[in-house]
Parts: C-alpha cells; structure tokens; sequence
C-alpha cells in the first residue's frame, strides 16, 4: 500500500468579536477571527496537509482571497472540494491528526463536534481524526492572545 504524509499550517489573528469557528464549530468568545474566509484555521491546515500529502497543490492556490467567490466561505467546503481533488489524483486521506495552539478558547469541551464535523467533510470515521489543544505558556503573540496557530498532519493512501 502507498501512503503519503502532508503536513498543514495556519494561523488567523484574534479580534473583537462574538465567537470563531474552529473544525466547522461555533465556539463562544469574546474573539472572532480575522480572514477573508470564515477564518477556521483548523480546517485550513487540514486542507493544506491533505493537498500536500497528495502533491496537488495548496489552499491559497485553490482559495485564492482575491476571488470574491472565498469571502466568508465556509472553510468546511473548501476542505470537502480539497479532498475531491485529492481523490481524483488518487489520493484519499485515511487519518489526521491536528494541533490548535491558544490561550483561548478551550479546544477540550469542543473536541468532540470538532472530530465529527471534520470526519464527515473527509470521509473518515471521527476516531480517524484528533483535535488536541494547547497553549504557548503565555509566550509571544499566541501568548499575548494576538491569535491561533493550527498545525495538522494527515495520512493519504493510494486509492
Ligand atoms: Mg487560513
């Protein structure tokens, strides 16, 4: 069996608002996230790591923020078109596993939605797929509450 590994990046900067999405879920906060999509950086990187394990390229080519097509668009689509594209090249993503590193909001009581709404957008059962959280111990900007990192990892096979 050929398989792959694709590794995905992103970050998104905090700002005043009534809550973020984060893995296609709604989390309660006193922050939004600034992007021209809908700033889920979870599936961001989630993106990226499945079309980099599969050679075809990566979000900003596909996504590009100057189509007005990706504003506000919600990233659990992009992800969804993402592993198409992955498929027809042969590819399909078989696990993932993913970081989010913040001071806030808490990753843990949203772990749960998190792995299903991803699952489902891949086509892998949600024990498939993690969702850790952390923090930066207070340092830098992720420590000044400045905004999130995400880093994925995901697992393609050759169909
Ligand atoms: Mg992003």
């Amino acid at each position: 069996m050929k398989t792959r590994v694709g590794i995905g990046y992103d970050s998104h900067r905090f700002a005043a608002g009534d809550g973020l999405v984060l893995g296609g879920v709604h989390i309660p906060a006193a922050v939004t996230l600034v992007g021209h999509s809908d700033g889920d950086a979870v599936a961001h990187a989630l993106t990226d790591a499945i079309l980099g394990g599969a050679g075809v390229g990566d979000i900003g080519e596909l996504f590009p923020d100057t189509d007005a097509v990706n504003r506000n668009r919600d990233s659990i689509e992009m992800l969804q078109l993402a592993v198409e594209l992955v498929r027809t090249a042969g590819w399909r993503c078989v696990q993932a596993d993913v970081t989010v590193i913040c001071e806030l909001p808490k990753i843990g009581p949203h772990r749960a939605a998190m792995r299903e709404r991803l699952a489902r957008a891949i086509g892998i059962a949600p024990s498939d797929i993690m969702v850790k959280g952390k923090t930066n111990e207070k340092l830098g900007w992720i420590g000044n509450v400045e905004g999130l990192a995400v880093i994925a990892v995901a697992t393609l096979e050759a169909i």
